[in-house]
Parts: C-alpha cells; sequence; structure tokens
C-alpha cells in the first residue's frame, strides 16, 4: 500500500482506482479490520488507507490462524457455539473411531463427513479436517 499516497500498490485490489490526492475518506490501519472497511468504501467513495509499516497486515492479522469460529464475539448466538461445539465433537467421535480401527490419519479424514443434521459447514476447508484428525491421532497416542 503506498506510503505517501502516490504510488500504486505493488497489486492492485479490484477496485482501484489510482492516486487519490482529496480522498472522501482516509481509513488508518492495514490490518484485516482498516483493509475490509476500505475495500468496502471504494465500492462509493474515494478512499486512502494509511498503513504505518511497509506493507499489509504485518501485526495481529499476519499471526491470525485465521479460522472463523462461530459463537465468538459480543453478538454470538447460542445455538452458533452449540452447533460448533457439536461439530468439534463429531470429529473427535469419527477421529477415535478410525484410530481404533487402525485406519491412517490422513485417510480417514479424506473419508469424513459431518453429519447432515450440523447443517452445512463451508468456513472448514479439507485441510482443517486433516489437520484435527492428525492432532487427535497424535493425543491418542497414535
Ligand atoms: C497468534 C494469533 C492468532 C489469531 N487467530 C485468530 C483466528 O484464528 N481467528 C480470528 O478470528 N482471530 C484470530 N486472531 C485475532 C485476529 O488476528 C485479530 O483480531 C485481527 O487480526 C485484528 O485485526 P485489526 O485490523 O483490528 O488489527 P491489526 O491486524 O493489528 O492491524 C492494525 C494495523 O494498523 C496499523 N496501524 C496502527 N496504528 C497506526 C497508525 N497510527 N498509522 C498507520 N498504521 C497504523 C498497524 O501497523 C497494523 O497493520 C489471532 C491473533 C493472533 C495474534
Amino acid at each position: 500500500m503506498p506510503r505517501n499516497g502516490t504510488e500504486p500498490p505493488r497489486t492492485p485490489p479490484p477496485n482501484y482506482r489510482g492516486p487519490v490526492e482529496t480522498p472522501d475518506v482516509i481509513v488508518i490501519g492495514g490490518g484485516i479490520a482498516g483493509a475490509s472497511v476500505a475495500y468496502e468504501l471504494a465500492a462509493h467513495r474515494s478512499v486512502l488507507l494509511l498503513e504505518g509499516e511497509s506493507s499489509l497486515a504485518m501485526h495481529s492479522t499476519g499471526r491470525s490462524a485465521a479460522t472463523y469460529i462461530p459463537g465468538h464475539g459480543a453478538v454470538a448466538r447460542d445455538a452458533d457455539f452449540d452447533r460448533y461445539v457439536a461439530m468439534l465433537g463429531a470429529v473427535e467421535e469419527a477421529a477415535r473411531k478410525a484410530q481404533k480401527a487402525g485406519t491412517p490419519a490422513a485417510e480417514a479424514a479424506n473419508s469424513f463427513a459431518l453429519p447432515p443434521s450440523l447443517g452445512e459447514w463451508t468456513v472448514f476447508a479439507k485441510p482443517f479436517f486433516e489437520r484435527a484428525f492428525a492432532a487427535w491421532y497424535k493425543e491418542l497416542g497414535a
């Protein structure tokens, strides 16, 4: 992101419209919060995103595990959190069974499917389950 507001970013975002001399909005901080706000505002306003570091996401955002956990936060709903905990329980149960049956962790994770009763999960990619099964196998001493 430009440090003086005149150089284009190395990889311009899709809605980058060129240098801004008198922006409608100035957003300070290029972590997930600032970058998201700037991105959304840029659809309707000229936006200048100021970041103190030499590139974006060098603080908390760059260190995040990038996991979306339903149920976190002030407006969390109990039902979301219950569903998340039930999902973790389903993974644990399947990992314990597979480990007992001698199935390799990667194979078990690959064939794992969440029970339809837990609804559709689009936020957990396949590697999440691979890591979760591997962690359970480690825990179980496999
Ligand atoms: C190890 C770790 C793991 C995490 N895992 C998860 C996770 O799995 N899931 C999850 O949801 N959250 C996770 N988090 C939390 C999440 O990363 C933070 O809540 C989020 O990144 C905060 O984003 P932010 O934009 O508010 O702050 P930051 O990412 O800290 O961004 C603030 C930016 O503002 C800039 N800045 C500050 N002051 C100025 C100034 N005066 N002028 C110019 N620039 C300035 C900073 O340089 C920085 O780039 C994790 C955090 C850590 C540390």
